[in-house]
């Protein structure tokens, strides 16, 4: 299975033995998914089913591939304005600009999947 990424500063999800159970925790900003399963594939889960319900611009890292609309190229993620809701993304070409989470239409997630569990 897949790592998991902390959904508001993307650093990797580590399994975190709690006295009654399992879950999973970022050491980096002290997220947690605060619910406690009997077993780490549970947790593991559980997580999955959380991080899901994130908006998809706060799951956005840098580095990360996106596909725009229209254009059908791969975008690289240069940072995301939460606060205005836009994207900063870079073409394989080297332009910035900045693009709204509707003008995605692949999230690196989506990507991520071609040639995975399919
Ligand atoms: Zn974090």
């Amino acid at each position: 299975m897949k790592t998991l990424k902390c959904p508001l500063c993307g650093e990797e999800l580590a399994p975190s033995v709690q006295r009654y159970g399992f879950e999973y925790v970022c050491w980096k900003c002290k997220w947690q998914t605060a619910s406690l399963c009997s077993t780490e594939q549970g947790a593991k889960k559980a997580a999955q089913k959380l991080i899901s319900k994130f908006p998809p611009i706060m799951r956005l890292n840098q580095g990360d591939n996106v596909l725009i609309w229209l254009r059908d190229d791969i975008y690289t993620v240069l940072g995301t304005d939460l606060e205005a809701g836009k994207i900063h993304l870079q073409d394989v070409y080297g332009d910035a600009d900045s693009y709204y989470p509707t003008n995605i239409k692949k999230w690196p997630w989506e990507l991520d999947q071609k040639g995975g569990n399919e």
